[in-house]
């Protein structure tokens, strides 16, 4: 059946499939159907090996979807890739580029195939700190930040109608990142639309209007960005003199345990809420606080906690992610190779 494109869409995905292997195993994309309007700045967020690249490589035509279709700026992704991929400006994941060019003999490449002015090249290079003396020197000596800063000149001087990043903060330090958000707000503010995907939930919050959370090839969640704020969530590790009696029952505090430590006292490990956090701490100041930690629980740790007992969206739990839940008594090390694993679990191959 032929469906109709909405052409005031910027990207629409129809029951979008993708699977690889000689017999279709391994299933990266399972019926997807997002609409991002134009004008938006769009979030598409989940942790590595959710499906975030393979959509993106096939709306940009370097993939075909193994059923379902999808359209860009009206266009189809299969039978018009040529077409979009003039239009979009588009970052790919895990940039590299030609080594053996200057930084701008790449760029200058890279805008004659496009056939389009560079409008913004000066404005994108200030704003990322990349200097003409840096421009100058050969690709195969930038750092990995250097690299993906000229992706993203790369993908923007354009001024392109729809931004397609994939993983633009990456390898950029946070300074650079905020540099880059505001980067994309501005083309947002001028009427150009941004989809990017990431797995911080940071990033997608400052800036996004709208976000879909993807995890083992599904969509587990299309949200307006202020409801992303239940995702916030800490994990606080805790060493008190004496045992607090009923701290089950503390509203915003989940996944407690509390384990004698010898003449130490009792340490305490929960998650928390961020709302939760001031009236716990008390209650442990009550009970002779004498070491606290506190940190931001992983994206992986909050998606968890939100859909791990829900029966309304069929998670399936990424298995380094299920490494790092049943651990039960993390040491350090343990717990380092589990959260790097949660970073880059997957090394990407290049299907075209
Ligand atoms: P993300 O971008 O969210 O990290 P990907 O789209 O890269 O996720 O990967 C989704 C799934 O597909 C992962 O399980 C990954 O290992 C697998 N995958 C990605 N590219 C290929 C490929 N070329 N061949 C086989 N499997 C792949």
């Amino acid at each position: 059946m032929k469906m109709s494109t909405d052409t005031t869409l910027a990207i629409q995905t129809r029951a979008l499939t993708k699977h690889y292997g000689k017999s279709g195993e391994i299933k990266a994309l399972q019926s997807l159907n997002l609409e991002i309007k134009q004008g938006e700045l769009f979030g598409f967020l989940g942790p590595n090996g959710a499906g975030k690249s393979t959509t993106i490589r096939t709306l940009l035509g370097f993939l075909h979807p193994t059923s379902g279709s999808a359209s860009v700026l009206g266009l189809d992704v299969v039978k018009d890739s040529v077409e979009i991929r003039r239009r979009v400006g588009y970052l790919p994941s895990g940039f590299a580029v030609y080594d053996y060019m200057s930084g701008r003999e790449y760029l200058d490449h890279m805008r004659e195939l496009s056939g389009r002015p560079s409008l913004l090249r000066h404005r994108i290079m200030e704003a990322l700190e990349l200097s003409d003396a840096i421009l100058k020197r050969p690709v195969r000596d930038y750092s990995r930040g250097m690299r993906q800063k000229i992706g993203v000149v790369q993908a923007m001087e354009t001024d392109p109608e729809l931004l397609i990043l994939d993983e633009p903060s990456e390898g950029l330090d946070p300074l650079m990142q905020r540099s880059l958000q505001e980067l994309l707000l501005e083309r947002v503010a001028l009427g150009r639309t941004v989809f990017f995907s990431s797995h911080l939930i940071s990033e997608v919050e400052r800036i996004c209007n709208r976000v879909a959370i993807v995890r083992g090839g599904q969509l587990v969640a299309l949200e307006s960005v202020e409801s992303l704020v239940r995702f916030r969530r800490r994990r606080i590790e805790a060493l008190v003199a004496r045992k607090l009696l009923r701290l089950t029952a503390s509203a915003g505090i989940s996944g407690l345990k509390v384990q004698a430590e010898g003449k130490s006292g009792f340490r305490i490990s929960c998650d928390a809420e961020a709302s939760a956090i001031p009236a716990f701490i008390k209650r442990l100041q009550s009970a002779g606080l004498r070491d606290l930690l506190v940190e931001a629980a992983s994206l992986e740790e909050a998606f968890m906690s939100y859909y791990g007992n829900s029966t309304r969206n069929s998670v399936q739990m990424a298995p380094e992610a299920a490494a790092l839940r049943t651990s039960k008594k993390r040491s350090p090390t343990k717990r380092t190779a589990a959260k790097r694993a949660v970073k880059r679990p997957v090394k990407k191959r290049v299907a075209r």
